[in-house]
């Protein structure tokens, strides 16, 4: 395939992911962003301009080519668009590992009003949603500090909090996903933000969060990427209601 025709439908994915996440309300109004690394030097990101109508209208357009030191990737790529403040968030994820090669930043309210209403999350269910619950096993780490991450200091700090995990709380504020493509960076946050409402609604509920029996885990499977992925994205595609290709 072609470099470009390559390089467009990136972006139309990670503008896809962008709607996806805004329509599961992980994101609202103009903040929040996904990026992709593309090669060693170059990445993707969610960009601003003068004509932007916020993460749910994202258009593929609004996606541009940059460099690791947040200066247009190609000729032209950023006239008229700006890189959004928190790139650092974005580039110091990506740098810490060569897995972590699609991030969703995010701001979904949920799972920031329940890590400041102190709880952790925990896999208080099962077979309700399995990558949800095995993420929550694995421990879902907080960043606490609810500053903007508007430089690579604060971005490393995050990184660092993070510390492997594919997901980061950041306290106050939202979260960062990192994967190995754009569908499961969302998807990831989809399962978070799954989670914390359940864990608000049980809260709600004067139910206590218990976490499941051990015994259940043998039976909780990976139910594989073509199921948890590939199904999973083509639902959440097919419920945006401008339904883009
Ligand atoms: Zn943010």
């Amino acid at each position: 395939m072609h470099m470009a025709e390559m390089l467009d439908q990136q972006r139309n994915l990670v503008a896809q992911g962008c709607r996806v996440a805004a329509a599961r309300g992980l994101v609202d109004g103009i903040l929040g962003h996904l990026s992709l690394r593309v090669d060693d030097d170059h990445l993707l990101v969610r960009c601003r301009s003068d004509t932007d109508t916020g993460v749910a209208f994202t258009r593929p357009s609004d996606i541009r080519l940059i460099t690791f030191d947040g200066t247009a990737g190609a000729d032209g790529e950023l006239d008229g668009y700006r890189v959004p403040n928190e790139l650092p968030v974005h580039l110091e994820t990506m740098r810490a590992d060569a897995g972590h090669r699609a991030v969703a930043h995010l701001h979904p309210p949920s799972v920031v009003a329940a890590d400041l209403a102190g709880i952790t999350m925990r896999p208080i269910y099962g077979a309700y949603d399995i990558p949800g619950t095995r993420l929550a096993r694995d421990g879902v780490p907080v960043y606490e500090r609810a500053v903007l991450i508007r430089n690579s200091a604060l971005g490393r700090e995050m990184v660092a909090a993070m510390g492997g995990a594919p997901v980061v709380i950041c306290r106050g504020h939202g979260i960062t996903s990192a994967a190995a493509t754009v569908q499961q960076a969302v998807l990831q946050g989809i399962s978070l933000d799954k989670l914390a409402q359940m864990s608000l609604r049980v809260c709600a509920a004067r139910g206590a969060l218990r976490e499941i029996d051990d015994s259940s885990w043998d039976d909780l499977p990976d139910l594989g990427s073509g199921f948890n992925i590939d199904a999973a994205w083509r639902h959440e595609v097919a419920r945006l209601s401008d339904h883009p290709s």
